[in-house]
């Protein structure tokens, strides 16, 4: 299959070719010719499987013609963190160039009279977090009556984020005969009902995970102790012939901690998590994608389909709560037939998470065997190891923990909608798109108008 024979256009086919790619991926070559002929799709395939290309390139062919209005996007796409909103954002950019749209990026963190101000001039192309395009429809300065495709993406991590209210209540504001496209790794009942709710008539296209399935990625547990594991991890980071590596923690405060343990040790090591603003974020990605930094220190949220080429391995610091994490996790490495190793950090108190991993993916994971990777009884040299463990509050269930953290983070500017969207099940790095406050300068791509 060519992506010639999808019915797209010319000048689609050219940004296309300039990208690099040759041939649709199983998502893109299910979905496109679908979406082409106004259907509703439910995708099942999650980041890696080319499913933003398989949304953006149809949906340039069929806003080419037609004019934005002031406050009245013609599309509306949604996603449940900054950086997918971005990432999306740089789709359009780089498939859109030949043509003359428009977009606008509503997340928080950027200051929303600038937003307010892209989506005066009328565009063609909204991109959303939840929380930010509801608090803009709220205030009056937005109006979807005009938009007749939607783009629900990464429905499943919509729900663990605790946004799936809002999305209905977004879908009911909305024409009603619009086109609908769904996109999910996995689809549990409520996104099912969602579906069934809000979409007409759709054409599932399910597609196999990437990660669970990718040859190209090594899989290993290397055990190890609590106050073991930063000595393990950086022997493994000697031992392995690395080129960069992103470091997974489940926490945010472990992430911070961990990065600056890496520096003082003398690694190039940076940091990405919920809690830092968008320049920030930004700032620090930047400084990976160019290799001043080789090891990123993240958070699932921060770090969820970031899509950096040549990422050599994963580490799991903390072994992920959620299994489905672990996919998304490795699935930063081994893309675009690279090959990539990905180790998982597990102590006594993981048996349970990593049993669930090995139910989701249908693989049992070795365990490494490698020398300086087995220090489960290793001395502990990092200073920062010998804190006073924690024990205390791994034992405290999770959603206590959630609640506890949510309750002692301070909040700059309380959100007017508090209270209205159910709180999120406890994830430590939820990332609603609430106005951080950040007064900084508008990142480039954040209303911009794009092609020739
Ligand atoms: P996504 O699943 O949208 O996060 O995309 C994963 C990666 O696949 C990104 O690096 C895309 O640039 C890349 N990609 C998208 N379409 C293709 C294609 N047809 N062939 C090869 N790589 C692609």
């Amino acid at each position: 299959m060519k992506f010639a024979d999808l019915g797209l256009s010319d000048e689609l086919l050219r940004a296309i070719d300039e990208s690099g790619y040759s041939e649709p991926t199983a998502i893109q070559a299910g979905a496109i010719p679908s979406v082409l002929m106004m259907r509703d799709i439910i995708g099942i395939a999650q980041t890696g499987t080319g499913k933003t290309a398989s949304f953006v390139l149809p949906m340039i062919d069929i806003l080419a013609h037609g004019r934005a209005r002031a406050l009245m996007p013609r599309s509306l796409i949604l996603e449940p963190t900054r950086e997918l909103a971005a990432q999306v954002a740089e789709n359009f950019e780089k498939y859109g160039k030949y043509h003359k749209l428009s977009m606008a990026l509503l997340i928080g963190g950027v200051q929303m009279g600038d937003q307010v101000k892209a989506l005066e001039k009328g565009v063609d192309v909204l991109i959303a977090t939840p929380g930010r395009l509801m608090d803009l429809f709220e205030r009056g300065k937005i109006l979807l009556t005009g938009c007749n495709l939607l783009v629900i993406d990464e429905a499943d991590r919509m729900l663990d984020m605790g946004f799936i209210p809002d999305i209905e209540n977004i879908c009911t504001k909305l024409p009603a005969n619009r086109q609908t496209l769904l996109f999910s790794a996995t689809m549990p009942p409520p996104i099912k009902k969602l579906a069934d709710k809000f979409l007409s008539n759709p054409k599932t296209i399910e597609v196999a995970r990437p990660a669970s399935r990718n040859e190209n990625i090594e899989q290993f547990v290397v055990k190890t102790s609590e106050r073991g594991k930063r000595d393990t991890l950086r022997g493994l980071i000697e031992a392995e012939d690395m080129a960069t590596a992103i470091i997974f923690c489940n926490r945010k405060t472990t992430v911070r901690e961990l990065a600056k343990s890496l520096q003082r040790h003398g690694y190039k090591a940076g940091e990405i998590h919920g809690d830092m603003d968008q320049s920030s974020r930004i700032a620090e990605l930047d400084r990976f994608k160019a290799g001043t930094i080789n090891i990123l220190v993240a958070s699932d949220v921060a770090a969820r389909g970031l899509d950096v080429k040549g990422v050599s391995h994963v580490f799991n610091f903390d072994a992920p709560w959620h299994p489905d994490d672990y996919v998304h996790r490795i699935g930063r490495t081994g893309r675009a037939g690279a090959k990539g190793r990905a180790f998982t950090l597990v102590t006594p108190s993981d048996d349970e998470a990593i049993d669930n991993i090995e139910k989701l993916t249908g693989y049992k994971i070795p365990v490494h065997g490698g020398g300086a990777a087995n220090p489960a009884s290793a001395p502990e040299s990092d200073k920062d190891a010998r804190e006073p463990r924690r024990s205390a509050r791994r034992a405290e269930p999770k959603a206590a923990r959630g609640a506890k953290r949510a309750a002692e983070k301070p909040r700059e500017a309380p959100k007017k909608d508090a209270g209205r969207r159910p709180a999120p099940q406890a994830r430590p790095d939820d990332d609603d798109g609430a106005d951080d406050g950040w007064n900084g300068p508008m990142p480039s791509f954040l209303s911009v108008g794009f092609g020739t």
